[in-house]
Order: C-alpha cells, then structure tokens, then sequence
C-alpha cells in the first residue's frame, strides 16, 4: 500500500495526538506548568556570538548561544521527544539573531535573505517526526517577512551514519562526499545565504555544506547556529 493512501501512520497518529496535550514542564528547566517559561525565553534574548571552529569552514560561523540549558535541553526536546512546541521560541531566537547580525553589518545588504537548512539524515528526521532544522529556518523567514525565503537544497546520502559520538576526523570522514544538492538552486543572484543547523560541534557538516553549495556557485555568506558545543 503507497504511504499517501494511510491517513495516519500509527506513529504519525501518536505524535499529532501528542502535540494537542499541552506539555507539562518547561522545555529549558523542567519548571513544571509552562511549555517555556519567562526565564528560559529571558535567555534566548542573549545577542550572537562568533564560532571558531575546528574545521575549516570558508564562511564566518555565528551561534545564538552556547550548547547548555536552557537551549541544550530545548533543542533535545524538539529532538528527540517531539517537543514541536519548541520550534517557535527557537525559531523566534534564530531570527533575532539574524535581525542583529544585519544590523552590525555581519550579513550584506541584499535584496533577499536564503536560509540553506543543513541537512539531517532523512531516516533520522523520520524517526524524529521531522527535519527541526528545516523547521527552525521556515519559523525564522516567517518572522522576518517576504524578502526571506528557506531553500532546502542539501540532503545527506542514506548511507551516512549519524555522527552523534564520533571524533572530529572520524565526523569528517564519514561527511566526505555525503551531502548532496537535491536540486539545481535557483536563488535571485541578489540574495544573501545563510547556512542554517541547530548545533555545531566540530563544524565537519557545515564545512562540507559550504563547500557543496560552492560548487553550485552559491557563496555562503554566514552560518547561523542555534547552539555550538564547546
Ligand atoms: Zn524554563
């Protein structure tokens, strides 16, 4: 049976139902009673701050904020407990963040903004009731208005394995010709682009983003980061 004849998988089902109880803790604190409370939203007012990553990435590399709680426990919740309730302070975040890096003239002044969602291992995002990254970066170019688009131009291989755990050479390793264009981009030649992921640990999947975007003749100008690790 084709998957589109299903109006529910049973996983499926389970998650909508799951996103219509209203959550019982904090997603940044585990404060009982609030979905996000006032100081973890407090929190994600904090300004971007400059990554220097270990690999070499070939785009200045920016982060909302460090890779601890709240946002860690946020952007595990959106992970790995379908916390979709989360997306949106996220999202609010990252568009701040962008807002601000316009403004301190990190981002040139173009007529359009391109989010490039980095890519999330399909099985993975599946598993996970969807690609939050993606998420976060059509929640971002909501908020920021028509001259900001999403182009979900990057796809990982299926033979990638996450690479939760691994070492900074061994993430490298396993990134190496794995990420592909999905389409041929067609972005207005006026657009900045930013590089958009939830968290950077080693910088081993943006660099080998920027570098495939390069190869489609797309400059990368910025990558944004909700959180860098380390
Ligand atoms: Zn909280």
């Amino acid at each position: 049976m084709r998957e589109s004849a299903r109006p529910f998988a049973p996983g499926q089902l389970l998650r909508a139902l799951a996103d219509l109880v209203v959550p019982l803790e904090c997603g940044g604190c585990a404060t009982p009673g609030t979905p996000w409370c006032a100081a973890c939203a407090a929190h994600l007012l904090d300004v971007p701050r400059p990554v220097d990553p270990r690999v070499r990435i070939g785009a200045p590399v920016w982060a909302h904020g460090p890779y601890r709680d709240p946002l860690r426990s946020a952007l595990i919740g959106v992970k790995e407990r379908h916390r979709r309730d989360l997306v949106d302070p996220l999202a609010a975040a990252l568009a701040r963040s962008l807002v601000t890096l316009a403004r301190w003239g990190e981002l040139p002044d173009a007529g359009h903004l391109v989010l490039v969602p980095a890519p999330t291992r399909t099985l993975a995002a599946r598993r996970r009731g969807g690609d939050p990254v993606s998420a976060y970066s059509r929640g971002a170019a909501r908020r920021l208005g028509p001259g900001a688009d999403v182009a979900a131009l990057l796809r990982t291989a299926p033979w990638v394995r996450d690479s939760a755990g691994l070492s900074a050479s061994a993430r490298r390793a396993n990134l190496r010709g794995s990420i592909h264009l999905r389409r041929t981009p067609d972005l207005p030649a006026d657009a900045a682009v930013v590089l958009v992921d939830d968290v950077l640990t080693t910088g081993a999947t943006a660099a080998e983003s920027v570098r495939v975007l390069a190869t489609a003749g797309i400059r990368v100008d910025l990558v944004l980061v909700l959180a860098a690790a380390g």
